[in-house]
This record gives C-alpha cells, sequence and structure tokens, in this order.
C-alpha cells in the first residue's frame, strides 16, 4: 500500500533559537543529555563517580522552551526539580568523531534546565524502567539564547548558577564538568549519527531541588547568558 502524502493536512512547525546579535534562529534536531557529569552532583544522588561514569539519556525537541517565560507546572508529579546546565549546539556531525572534528561541530553554547519530575525517575529507577516520564515531557527543556562561541572560547572557570526567587541553589564552575565538551561529542558520535541542530545537555552540579509554582528560577553561566522562567 502506497501512502499520498498530499493527504495529509498538518506541518510540523520547527523547534528555533535565537541567536544572540543576529537574526538567526537555530533549529532543533534532537536533544541528547548527560547524567551526573559533575562529581558533587552524582554524590548527591547516592553514586559514585569514579565507579560509574556519565551516561546519556533524550529529550525530544519539541521539549525546548524557547528563552524561557512562563513554565505550566507538569502534570503527573509532586516533585518538579531544577538541574542548570550548559547547552552546546552543533552546526555539525557525523559519526566516530576524533576530539579535532567533535571541535569543529560547536555552533555554540546556551544555557538550559533540564527539568526532571523526580518523583517518577525515582520510580522508574527503583523499577528498572524506562526515564521519559520523568525526563521527555513538555518543556522539560528551558534553554536561552544561543551564544556563537567556539570550543576553544569557552571559558572553563566560568560560574554556572541557579537562582530560585533570589536565592542561590546551585554554582559551580563548567571545570567541574568530569566529561568535557568535546569528549562528550566524540563519545555520543560513537553511539549516535549526530547532526547540525543537535543541542547537548551536558549535566548538572549539585544543589538539584523542587521549584513550585509562584517560584521565579534564574540560570546563568558566565560569559554564556542567561535563563528565566516563571513556575505557574
Ligand atoms: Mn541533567
Amino acid at each position: 500500500m502506497k501512502i499520498d502524502s498530499s493527504t495529509f493536512t498538518h506541518t510540523i512547525d520547527p523547534v528555533l533559537l535565537p541567536v544572540l546579535g543576529t537574526n538567526e534562529q537555530f533549529p532543533v534536531r534532537q536533544i541528547y543529555c548527560v547524567g551526573r557529569n559533575y562529581a558533587d552532583h552524582a554524590i548527591e544522588m547516592g553514586h559514585d563517580p569514579s565507579r560509574e561514569p556519565p551516561f546519556f539519556f533524550m529529550k525530544p525537541a519539541y521539549a525546548v522552551l524557547a528563552e524561557g517565560g512562563a513554565l505550566q507546572y507538569p502534570s503527573g508529579t509532586n516533585d518538579l526539580h531544577h538541574e542548570v546546565e550548559l547547552v552546546v549546539a552543533l552546526k555539525g556531525g557525523g559519526a566516530a568523531l576524533t576530539e579535532e572534528a567533535a571541535r569543529d561541530c560547536v555552533f555554540g553554547f546556551g544555557v538550559g534546565i533540564d527539568l526532571t519530575r523526580r518523583d517518577l525517575q525515582g520510580e522508574a529507577k527503583s523499577l528498572g524502567r524506562p526515564w521519559e516520564s520523568g525526563k521527555a515531557f513538555h518543556h522539560s527543556a528551558p534553554c536561552s539564547a544561543l551564544s556563537r562561541i567556539e570550543s576553544a572560547g569557552l571559558d572553563p572557570e566560568a560560574l554556572i548558577e541557579l537562582t530560585v526567587n533570589g536565592e542561590t541553589r546551585q554554582k559551580g564552575r563548567l571545570s567541574q564538568m568530569i566529561w568535557r565538551v568535546n569528549e562528550i561529542i566524540v563519545k555520543l558520535s560513537e553511539l549516535f549519527p549526530l547532526a547540525a541542530g543537535d543541542l547537548i545537555f551536558t549535566g548538572t552540579p549539585a544543589g538539584v531541588g523542587p521549584v513550585v509554582r509562584g517560584d521565579a528560577v534564574v540560570a546563568m553561566i558566565e560569559g554564556i547568558g542567561s535563563l528565566q522562567i516563571e513556575i505557574v
């Protein structure tokens, strides 16, 4: 049986992120995320980073909430957690990349929040089930406009911080990442063919915790930008 594509009446809007200082919009393809990429966060979650390396999971492109703003408290949870993360945006890709090729794939960086239904994630972990209900829900990936910075232009000592209602909850340095940006791209490319449009959320420092309706959340990374969401 042949399917006539002219019978489809819907169109799919691309998910776009603005690029700072330009009129460009970056179309998002896939979202990859790194789990437990900061030792202090791995420890706060009850893991030993010297024994268990970081790992990957994914979110759909439609999880992006571009430039933050009002975020509807998601259904099905009583424990919505914030995780501030450096986001890498790719302008190229490929499989089994070298470190040099990985460096050339970087378009720029943004500030993201890997929102997590911690109660559902915890249940999935304990039952050995997949993580989508905990991690991959609608608007689970607020992301700032992108700064067009080459890989080499990233300051490894840049401060990464998240505040809730003006109070600091997470604070670290990008140098605390167990896998650095180029290394993440190399490792990901061994598992998935990467391409322009891919975003990588690179993990969060310690201090994750719940947000509730009415909270104002500000995430920032020195030299990259900032992102604000209000939980409604
Ligand atoms: Mn995360």
